[in-house]
């Protein structure tokens, strides 16, 4: 219910937004976070960091892929410590990525990435962290869903490790490429639920050209700051680093108005802004329907 799992507060629902993904979102930052249970038996996460927690998101991940119609896959990876010793002691890096592909409606082999990261760091209940832009993606991929054309295929993909190096990404940037998948574009989303001073700006990092040029037009026609910075510390780096068209997204740290409790334990539930999250829902979801509608004519 929307109440219990909203900590007694009532959480605005933003003009025109659906109803059902606005209860969706609260309920997977809340239930990722450690504000309710993610279990029917009733486990609670404290953080998505250690090798159980991890396993618990996963299976959360699966059944939201699952809820959206689109068929869960895992890919396990191990990667080798780059410090030989620490490899020695404790051993490869071991993890997983879930994704799955809502398939184009058109005869296509080319896909668009739609990544966020699940884990967190140790301790931190990662509610913005990244449980937001899970939700975030839960949202555009529902919508997307909903769509009578798509030019392309969407992968929507959570990554396994992204606090340990990006591990987890650049594991899946392996995958895909041998799978010989070509790549539209890529685009990572990490942190999304921070708005103090409510212009819900958003930060674009590294972006093209090309989709600099598409998220700035659908921020203009709704009055969303844009900024452009030249961040590369998370996800799309590693896609970017094999020549993939790769941007990350994420609230607006150039002035500041980001989250102050990252990788604290006070990255939780209560803090995050659902009006800004929906916002940014929105706002992705025209951009990426527009890159799938493009130079299709309506019937
Ligand atoms: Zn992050």
């Amino acid at each position: 219910m929307l109440t219990s799992c909203s900590g007694g507060k009532e959480k605005v629902l933003l003009d025109n937004f659906p109803q059902d993904i606005h209860k969706a979102q609260i309920e997977i930052v809340s239930s990722l976070s450690g504000n309710q249970s993610i279990t029917s038996e009733g486990s609670v996460l404290n953080a998505r960091a250690t090798v159980q927690e991890r396993e618990l998101s996963r299976a959360y991940l699966v059944e939201l892929l699952t809820q959206l119609s689109i068929e869960p896959n895992e890919q396990h990876y191990r990667q080798k410590n780059s410090n030989p010793l620490v490899d020695i002691l404790v051993g490869p890096f071991k993890g997983t990525n879930i994704y799955g592909i809502l398939p184009a409606t058109l005869q296509t082999d080319q896909y668009i990435i739609l990544g966020a990261h699940y884990d967190t760091a140790r301790h931190c209940p990662g509610a913005n962290d990244n449980a937001s832009s899970i939700a975030l993606l839960y949202g555009v991929a529902k919508r997307l869903s909903e769509l009578k054309t798509r030019k392309y295929n969407i992968l929507i993909v959570f990554f396994d490790q992204e606090e340990e190096e990006l591990i987890g990404s650049k594991a899946f940037v392996r995958y895909i490429r041998k799978k010989k998948y070509t790549i539209h574009s890529a685009h990572t989303f990490d942190q999304i639920g921070w708005d103090k001073d409510k212009d819900r700006a958003i930060e674009l990092e590294l972006p093209s050209i090309e989709l600099e040029e598409v998220y700035k037009v659908q921020g203009i026609r709704r009055g969303i700051p844009i900024y452009t910075t030249k961040v590369n510390s998370t996800d799309h780096q590693s896609f970017r680093d094999i020549g993939i068209n790769a941007v990350g997204i994420t609230e607006e740290y150039v002035n500041k108005d980001t989250s102050p409790f990252k990788d604290t334990p006070k990255d939780t539930f209560e803090t995050i802004n659902f009006q800004y999250l929906e916002s940014t829902t929105n706002l992705v979801y025209e951009v990426i329907k527009t890159i799938v509608s493009k130079n299709i004519k309506d019937e």
